[in-house]
């Protein structure tokens, strides 16, 4: 234990995700041994970031006024939904350059481990905006682990008696894994190789 501000500091790093104790104790230290401008400007991109950025209101990505960037493109294609888990995924699936349809975040994925149902994900939204009747395909690319197969089993479920073409990413992504960590080359196949599931 260090004392008073250093020790402060460790203790809000060690909060953040993948920081454990030792990360968060050097990451401290190179704060404490950086050049001040430098860390200045961290703690304006934090503030920054807090202050302007919030979620889309329609689709749940990040955005920096109401509707995020993709949202407000009107070069997207409307009659396609690719549904993920986090706004991060919906950064994995644009380097592919494979879609040009529209995006659903659902805000994580069901797991019922850790008390998160279909109720505290953003379906009810998801349902909202198919109602006028525009889209006709929903791509459903939720993590391939288990908490994103239940939860694509949920949607395909829920989907297919609307008459609504489902289809689920094609297999070949690292299983267990996130969305996220697969490369551009295999996310763009798993998204061409897609199956209709119902
Ligand atoms: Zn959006």
């Amino acid at each position: 234990m260090y004392d008073g501000a250093i020790q402060d500091l460790i203790d809000e790093l060690g909060h953040l995700p993948g920081v454990g104790p030792k990360s968060a104790q050097r990451i401290a230290f190179h704060v404490l041994a950086a050049d001040p401008s430098d860390i200045a400007r961290l703690a304006d991109a934090l503030r920054t970031v807090k202050d302007k950025v919030r979620f889309c209101a329609t689709c749940g990505n990040v955005a920096e006024s109401d509707q995020c960037r993709i949202c407000a493109d009107p070069r997207r294609s409307d009659d396609v939904i690719c549904v993920v888990e986090e706004p991060k995924d919906v950064m994995a699936v644009e380097r592919t350059r494979e879609y040009r349809g529209r995006y659903h975040v659902l805000g994580g994925a069901i797991d019922p481990m850790n008390g998160v149902g279909p109720d505290d994900l953003r379906i009810r939204e998801l349902l909202t905006r198919l109602g006028d009747g525009k889209i006709e395909e929903i791509i459903i690319a939720t993590d391939p682990n288990i908490e994103g197969e239940a939860t694509a089993t949920y949607l395909a479920r829920m989907l297919s008696p609307m008459g609504l073409t489902v289809s689920r990413l094609a297999s070949g992504l690292p299983v267990g894994g996130d969305l996220e960590y697969a490369d551009e080359v295999t996310l763009g196949r798993a998204f061409e190789g897609r199956r209709k599931v119902s």
